[in-house]
């Protein structure tokens, strides 16, 4: 499993199971695209003062191993819980590899705002059961429903999704 996984469990099962399954559009979409972009732009510095860390299915862009901070960038102008588990799982992943006292920061460069992150023990149950559930969506080999939400329009799969509906 991957934070990719765990991010689109967040968001929506539909698109996990698609994504497990190897049906990837993510290349296609612009706001991928806009989000890669912003990590370039808002913080030209940052490669130099942060490493670039993979473990275990994750990839941090913004680590600061001599803090044990995991720095976390997100483009929305809007907080949203998706943002904070997904930074949760990474402080859980890096646990689970020998790396203790991790806290994370979630940054939201067009809202000039930062939130601390930090994995409480309801949590690390949480996270477990999600984990579970997560394999349960991708072992079925029924896709799950589209979620009409205000969400899939953002979504790269929003084509393959509705495309020849009415
Ligand atoms: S378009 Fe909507 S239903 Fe389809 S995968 Fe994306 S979020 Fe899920």
């Amino acid at each position: 499993m991957t934070g990719t996984h765990f991010n689109y469990y967040q968001v929506c099962h539909r698109k996990l199971w698609l994504f497990s399954n190897g049906i990837n559009m993510e290349h296609t979409s612009d706001l991928v695209y806009e989000g890669k972009l912003i990590h370039e732009t808002s913080y030209p510095q940052r490669s130099e003062r942060y490493e670039e860390l993979e473990i275990d299915g994750i990839k941090l862009d913004y680590y600061d191993a001599r803090n044990k901070v995991i720095h976390e960038i997100k483009k929305s102008d809007k907080v949203e819980e998706a943002h904070e588990w997904q930074l949760k799982y990474y402080i859980y992943v890096l646990e689970r590899n020998g790396v203790e006292g991790v806290t994370g920061l979630l940054e939201y460069p067009s809202m000039r705002q930062t939130d601390k992150v930090e994995l409480t023990d309801k949590d690390r149950k949480r996270i477990a059961e999600m984990e579970k559930e997560i394999e349960q969506i991708t072992n079925t080999d029924e896709c799950p429903p589209v979620i009409n939400a205000k969400i899939c329009k953002q979504c790269s799969y929003y084509e393959f999704c509705y495309i020849g509906e009415d």
